[in-house]
């Protein structure tokens, strides 16, 4: 599944190839989406030039000039610029054509992504009202993190999955980060330090980066035909490694099942 830093690096994938350039067409070939996609798409976004291309959670905003699309991933998709007239596959979607003789295609063999039409302000959008902060930026630390935390019970490992809290840890960085932090995945948020909150909250943001920064070495892979982006394979400590030694102390990792996820973890690192 595209977690943060899939949808962040298919932006910077796609962005110089959209910004700039107007909408010469958009071709729907499938509008059931996890939503309906608005048939009337089809004309109201020729003649548009695109504004910029935006991320917020693992929603990309496509700015256009009298309004935004909000796109999502789904389980299963993809977004990529091929030149027009590129052969349609199976589970291509839709495609936005400009006039720089390219496309922006959506792929998705299970049809959980998504495409809605905004007009007004996108980060006032129903999809995406009520998100927290963004855990690359500035207003998200462990200041913010103890200051949500106080006084709940619930474990610390849901709380940071929580898109109220902070929006698109996924299951594995959550695992990733709770283990670079030091932190017990079951522990109550509410009895986690202000101090390990700050090791948490920078934790999250390495773990992100660091998989960001090797999302940019396929970022070609967003703007050619052939091949399909991939999803990062970075270092894990603990996450899908149950029964294996922890990279630090050689302690089995565990695996326990949390709201019907798995977590991984290091029972000697992690308290
Ligand atoms: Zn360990």
């Amino acid at each position: 599944m595209p977690e943060l830093p899939e949808v962040e690096t298919t932006r910077r994938g796609i962005r110089a190839a959209l910004s700039g350039r107007v909408v010469t067409g958009f071709e729907l070939r499938q509008h059931r989406l996890r939503w309906p996609v608005d048939r009337a798409l089809v004309r109201e976004l020729r003649g548009q030039r695109v504004r910029d291309v935006r991320r917020r959670a693992k929603y990309l905003l496509i700015e256009l000039e009298r309004g935004t699309l909000i796109a999502h991933l789904g389980m299963s998709g993809s977004l990529r610029v091929l030149p027009s007239g590129t052969p349609w596959r199976p589970h291509d979607h839709y495609e936005l054509q400009l006039d720089s003789g390219r496309g922006l295609r959506f792929n998705d063999p299970r049809r959980f992504g998504s495409l809605h039409w905004s007009t007004g302000d996108p980060l006032g959008h129903p999809l995406l009202a009520g998100l927290g902060p963004e855990p690359l930026e500035r207003d998200f630390d462990g200041d913010y993190l103890a200051g949500r935390a106080r006084g709940r019970r619930v474990a610390v490992k849901q709380f940071l999955l929580d898109q109220r809290i902070v929006v698109g840890v996924g299951n594995i960085y959550a695992s990733e980060a709770l283990f670079r932090a030091g932190i017990h995945p079951r522990r109550a948020a509410g009895r986690v330090s202000r101090e390990r909150y700050q090791r948490l909250a920078r934790a999250v943001r390495e773990v992100l980066e660091e998989a960001i920064r090797q999302g940019g070495t396929t970022l070609r892979d967003y703007v050619s035909a052939e091949g399909t982006p991939g999803y990062f394979r970075q270092k894990l400590f603990v996450y899908e490694r149950a029964g294996e030694p922890c990279r630090r102390c050689g302690t089995t990792i565990r695996r326990v099942a949390q709201g019907q996820r798995s977590t991984y973890f290091c029972p000697s690192c992690q308290t």
